[in-house]
């Protein structure tokens, strides 16, 4: 049975495997960027992609061994089939080359029901030179602009929030001129160590609310919640004078308009800067089933929508994940 036949159009169809992928895979080499989705022959390739949900960093983990100094650097580059049109590394259009990495391991100690990434109460412990392996590498690849994200690490008394700042830092020094955003954990509520990371020197403070405050319990660990994320985005807030903030709610569980414009509302009253919206996919049997397929001109409306209740960007579309277009959203909203 073919798994997507219950997609609609919008989400079946191919991409096209033109002129710009060509480039972007040009440019990868250049970088000496291996990529899992290539090395794997990832069926996503050339397709709209199912991997990357809303989730602190997605459904699918990308290994790349980046160089000899960072072969434990878990990466995902926003390939365009997968973002259509939208991410890129090294890429083109928007001219701000961008790269997500993963830090602190590939086993999330939680197991959230729309999320696939490898579980374990006890993942191994973190590298101590990851921070420092990372920023040299990240410094050497000519990106301008580095999402940090990570699975979450409950087994780790800050949650892994040192770890993130030790990287920020490293690389902040080493390449000044970086930006960067973390995409973090709700490190437990642990209101401290979200400062601590706030006051690194990132750029972007990203914590993703996932869904509606109704849907929490049924689509997040029930580690996370509605109110600790929210807690998490206004302390971050609260850190430093500017700050960015950024979430992402997932579409397609089972949430109403109502509860949607609600979350929106607490999200805008606490001063979030940056929303993406995206269509949740499920990826694999075992996970939570779609129960809409919202349209791209439902997507649309929202995007009108969250930017009237006063969003500085709102990226709504069925494949907008949390890092779409994150380097260009955030230059021509924050520095131009
Ligand atoms: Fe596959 Fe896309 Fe993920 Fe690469 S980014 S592994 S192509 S789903
Ligand atoms: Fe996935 Fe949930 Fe773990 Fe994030 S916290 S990596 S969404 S299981």
């Amino acid at each position: 049975r073919d798994p997507d036949a219950r997609k609609p159009a919008w989400l079946r169809q191919r991409a096209a495997q033109g002129d710009k992928y060509a480039r972007l895979r040009e440019s990868l080499g250049e970088l000496k960027l291996n990529t899992v989705c290539v090395e794997a022959q990832c069926p996503n390739i050339g397709e709209v992609g199912r991997a990357n949900q809303s989730s602190c960093h997605g459904a699918a983990v990308f290994v790349a061994r980046v160089n000899a100094f960072s072969d434990l650097v878990m990466v995902c580059l926003l390939l365009p089939q997968c973002w259509n049109g939208g991410g890129g590394a090294g890429g083109e259009g928007d001219g701000i080359a961008t790269a997500t990495i993963m830090l602190l391991g590939d086993t999330c100690t939680r197991g959230c029901r729309f999320c696939a990434v490898k579980t374990s109460n006890k993942p191994p412990p973190p590298d101590a030179l990851e921070p420092l392996k990372t920023a040299i590498a990240i410094a050497s690849w000519g990106v301008d602009y580095v999402v940090l994200t990570s699975v979450d690490r409950d087994d780790i008394p800050d949650g892994g929030s040192g770890h993130f700042a030790e990287t920020v830092r490293a690389l902040k020094e080493l390449k000044p001129t970086i930006l960067v955003e973390c995409l973090t954990s709700d490190f437990r509520g642990d209101l401290e160590a979200v400062a601590s990371l706030a006051n690194s020197g990132l750029d972007v403070y990203a914590h993703n609310i996932e869904t509606v405050r109704s849907m929490q319990r049924i689509v997040r660990d029930p580690r996370a919640g509605y109110d600790q994320s929210l807690g998490v985005l206004k302390q971050a807030k609260a850190c430093k004078k500017g700050m960015v903030t950024k979430s992402s709610i997932m579409l397609g569980l089972g949430e109403t308009d109502e509860e949607i414009k609600q979350t929106m509302a607490d999200l805008r009253a606490i001063d979030v800067d940056i929303l993406t919206l995206g269509q949740y996919l499920q990826p694999t049997e075992r996970h939570l089933r779609v129960r809409e397929y919202v349209t791209p001109e439902k997507f649309d409306f929202w995007k009108e929508y969250g930017e009237s209740l006063g969003f500085v960007y709102v990226a709504s579309g069925p494949l907008v994940r949390s890092s779409y277009r994150a380097g260009e959203i955030f230059v021509q909203n924050f520095v131009r």
